[in-house]
């Protein structure tokens, strides 16, 4: 088998496309090396490794060591180094390398080879000591922490002490001998730590590190982040060995990140950070400042630090050729990775870059105009969910606010809540039900589930391309990095600004599109939905064969709906426009009444009420189709609780309250949510569903004699269990129907079906649809009765269940393929078993879900139907479902 893939001088065993085995990285160094782009050699090892590795009691393939060693011989030939060479030392990073960017997870060490001997021939071939030194140090740093575990504050203490002896402040002021000094006592330090030395022998620093790298696939934040990204864990990872380049030689030396456009708006503007005589984490680590790129973004940031453009305009030059390069081959914005060593540009990594919705929105669409990509691939670049961030509200510019402090716009949006420095603190109190901005010196690996849980994160430290920045604008959270004015210690819970403190538990608000931070809450205002946006959505709305509708109650809902596109309403609940101001009095008194002749006293007050509500309905949708579902909840959750309101009904209906709470006694139910409810209402009740039927029929005659459009309602009857119920409901709706249009001498069409949400019903799908003109899966009451769990009881189980992957994912958000799924499916085969031209849609909450969305697609459901705003991701996630 062969383990062990090369690169380097211009070509490679490998390519972009064997990101399975070689890991994104590798698969790309590969890539760019035979691009003929400056890639310092190296070799990949497989994440077939990975996987033997784990399924063999943590032990690797026999033949792996001959060939690492093969390939090794390869890199030190091209590079004129040998490794472990006391004279001539080759040295490597070890890079670890999933399928897909892990940022931040996975643990890389660089400088390896050094030791006590060979760091003076490093020192000796590069006439430059510091250098030598420095790359020692860090070395020792690196390894003690990943490999050894050798916690790195402890070298960090090491350093503070002894720039403070020194009298100095910066690390770029200590010389040669200083960090001499300090790797000494960095061996030392790992020694006492461990009781062994410092391993000084370069192949077991080696294997040292890439049995890290392996083992690092296991440990608690790779796993975290696995988890939320859905990312499984079979994949492993690859291990990257690569001859090092060094941004730490001296003042003509560097390194850096760059994206080729800017991802955070998306304008086609080459975005990046580099570090004067730094090396590879220096930039992102928020140790330095880093300098920006290119002399228009230092300009736009009044910065007076030069730019890379500015300060090595050859080797930017030569970097702007690179970057057109990626992305002509790669037809997509790219994320890279670079070091110049003397001058000397070299690639360290290139992948497809992580981006805000705005700038996925916006390259996907340049990118379709400039003929780089076609509209189908434009439409598969933007993500779904991401759009969520672009529908969501941004500051009222003319809104009041107290300006606190400033940073870095790192990602777009604007957030206000609670300040908590804490990451576990933040998930306590969003699980709570709390808004809460993050606040952090800086945030690592170990924030992931803190960021998830906050609504905006703010960090003192770090520029764009820090940690916060890039995974916040990967979650879509709005963030403000590099806040460098705030003072915060989170252990006094306290943050400080030239003098102002603010505490935890204070509101504060950030803007990620500014980096303003403001204290207290600031106005929002609605997003614009033109340009870009309705571009690619015409794009999506062109591909995709599954309709779009939304659920909405009320005129409100449903003319934002519209605005985003929704193609009539899915799901309109007939039950919230009861709670409507006086309306509550006229429904208690509908309940509780004694008698027949009560009840239809009750309806006759509530007839026009809900006559009014649908005609401006179907106003506001011209004729685009409306499906109503007749009254749904048990009745207890109209119970009057407070004595007032007791005594409001008990007069309406004409008895003392005594008698009505017996009443309402007599009515309590103890599991109401499979209790008196739906169309069991309608069967007990039926006036109830003739009012609604009545309001409905006379709504619609109205809007086509006012309008003109036609109106086609459609009367949805819930929780049907068999084909009786539907049956003689719907022979109540029809003989409303007729009488209705008699007294008006005018018709409309209408179409009676039910929904699907009791297993029982999606078994008996081909006896129902005899009575039905169409279903609807009601997939959130058929998820709690497929499953058996009540979707308000869950939360003290469900978190737990989806830890240990009993459950995949929460089935109230992403529907249950494997279950609830599979009686959609059986329900749509056996109802379209009776009737070929039955019409589908879901109209539970996965409807927004792109990947419930992409099941509603391939099980061929006509539409889907969501709340408003998940309405262009529905549209969105259709169309990609559909190409
Ligand atoms: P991550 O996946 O966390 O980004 P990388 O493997 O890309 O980890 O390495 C981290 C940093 O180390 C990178 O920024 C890169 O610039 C630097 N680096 C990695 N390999 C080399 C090398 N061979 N020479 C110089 N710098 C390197
Ligand atoms: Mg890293
Ligand atoms: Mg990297």
């Amino acid at each position: 088998t062969k383990w062990v893939y090369s690169f380097g001088d211009g070509a490679a065993d490998g390519s972009a496309s064997m990101k399975n085995l070689l890991g994104g990285k590798g698969a790309n160094l590969a890539e760019m090396a035979s691009l003929g782009l400056p890639v310092p050699p190296g070799l990949t090892i497989t994440t077939e490794v990975c996987t033997y590795y784990y399924a063999n009691g943590r032990e690797y393939p026999a033949e792996l060591n001959d060939q690492v060693e093969a390939a090794i011989a390869a890199i030190e030939k091209s590079v004129g180094a040998v490794f472990g060479d006391a004279d001539n030392p080759l040295l490597v990073s070890v890079r670890s390398g999933a399928r897909v960017s892990m940022p931040g997870m996975m643990d890389t060490v660089l400088n390896l080879g050094l030791n006590d001997e060979t760091v003076e021939g490093l020192a000796a071939n590069s006439e430059n000591p510091r250098f030598a030194w420095d790359s020692y140090r860090r070395f020792i740093q690196m390894y003690s922490d990943v490999v050894l575990g050798v916690d790195h504050y402890h070298f960090e203490e090491l350093i503070e002490i002894h720039k403070e002896e020194k009298g100095v402040d910066l690390d770029t002021d200590l010389d040669a001998d200083d960090w001499k000094t300090l790797a000494h006592a960095f061996k030392a330090k790992t020694e006492e730590e461990l009781g062994e030395p410092f391993p000084q022998d370069a192949r077991e620093q080696l294997w040292g590190a890439i049995t890290a790298v392996f083992g690092s696939w296991h440990i608690e934040r790779a796993k975290v982040y696995r988890k939320l990204n859905n990312i499984p864990e079979e994949w492993g990872t690859a291990v990257n060995v690569q001859a090092m380049v060094f941004g730490n030689m001296g003042d003509t030396s560097a390194t850096g990140v760059a994206f080729t456009r800017d991802p955070s708006t998306g304008e086609n503007e080459y975005y990046g950070e580099y570090l004067i005589n730094a090396q590879g984490e220096d930039v992102v680590a928020g140790i330095r400042t880093p300098q920006y790129l290119t002399k228009r973004a230092r300009i736009a940031a009044e910065n007076t630090a030069p730019s890379m453009e500015e300060s090595m305009p050859e080797v930017f030059k030569q970097l702007a050729d690179v970057f057109d390069k990626l992305e002509k081959h790669y037809r997509d914005m790219q994320d890279i990775e670079f070091t110049v060593q003397h001058g000397k540009l070299w690639m360290l990594q290139t992948r497809s870059g992580k981006r805000t919705a705005k700038a996925a929105l916006k390259i996907a669409v340049e990118m379709a105009a400039d003929g780089l990509i076609d509209e189908k691939t434009a439409v598969l670049r933007v993500e779904p969910a991401a759009l969520d961030q672009l529908l969501h509200p941004t500051l009222d510019p003319d809104a009041p606010r107290d300006i606190y402090t400033r940073g870095l716009p790192a990602s777009p949006g604007a957030a206000s809540g609670f300040v908590v420095f804490d990451s576990d603190e933040a998930e306590i109190m969003a699980k709570d039900g709390k808004s809460v901005i993050l606040c952090r010196v800086e945030t690592s690996p170990e924030d992931i589930h803190g960021m998830h849980a906050a609504k905006g994160i703010l960090t003192a430290r770090g520029g764009m391309t820090s940690h916060a920045a890039v995974v916040a604008r990967g979650m879509g959270r709005p963030c403000v990095s590099g806040a460098g004015q705030l003072r915060i210690d989170g252990k006094e819970g306290v943050m400080t600004c030239m003098g102002r403190e603010v505490k935890e538990g204070d509101i504060i608000t950030i803007d990620g599109s500014t980096g303003e931070v403001m204290v207290g809450e600031v106005k929002t205002l609605q997003p614009e939905l033109s340009g870009d946006f309705a571009k690619l959505m015409g794009w999506a709305d062109k591909y995709r064969t599954l309709k779009v509708r939304t659920n909405a109650d009320t005129p409100n809902d449903t003319a934002t709906a519209r605005e985003f596109g929704a193609e009539g309403i899915g799901l309109c609940r007939t039950e919230h426009m009861f709670f409507e101001g006086e309306r509550i009095i006229a429904v208690r008194q509908m309940i509780l009444a004694e008698d027949l002749a009560g009840r239809k006293a009750a309806l006759a007050k509530l007839l026009p009420m809900q006559r009014s509500d649908f005609e401006e309905i179907f106003k506001i949708m011209h004729g685009l189709p409306v499906t109503i579902r007749l009254l749904d909840p048990p009745l207890h959750e109209f119970m009057p609780r407070e004595e007032d309101e007791f005594a409001d009904v008990a007069s309406a209906i004409g008895i003392d309250v005594a008698a009505l709470k017996r009443r309402a006694s007599d009515l309590h139910e103890f599991n109401p949510m499979l209790g008196h409810r739906g169309c069991r209402l309608g069967i007990t009740y039926p006036e109830i569903y003739e009012m609604q039927a009545r309001a409905i029929f006379e709504a619609a005659i109205a809007v086509v004699e006012e309008t003109g459009d036609t109106v086609v309602p459609e009367i949805m009857i819930p929780l049907v269990a068999t084909e009786k119920e539907l049956a003689m409901l719907r022979e109540r709706v029809d003989a409303t129907a007729k009488a209705v249009f008699k007294e008006k001498g005018k018709k409309v069409d209408y179409l009676v079906g039910t929904m699907i949400e009791l297993p029982r019903a999606a078994l008996r799908a081909a006896d129902i649809a005899k009575a039905a003109d169409f279903f609807s899966f009601g997939t959130n009451d058929l998820t709690q009765t497929t499953i058996g769990i009540s979707r308000d009881d869950a939360g003290r189980f469900l978190d737990e269940y989806v830890k240990k992957d009993i459950f995949a994912q929460d089935p109230f958000v992403s529907i249950d393929q494997e279950g609830v799924g599979e009686l959609v499916k059986i329900g749509a085969e056996r109802g379209r078993s009776t009737k070929a031209d039955l019409k589908l849609g879901i109209c539970g909450e996965h409807g927004g879900d792109p990947a419930s969305v992409e099941f509603c697609h391939n099980v061929g459901l006509d539409y889907v139907s969501c709340s408003p705003f998940r309405v262009p991701i529905a549209r969105l996630a259709a169309a990609q479902a559909a190409l």
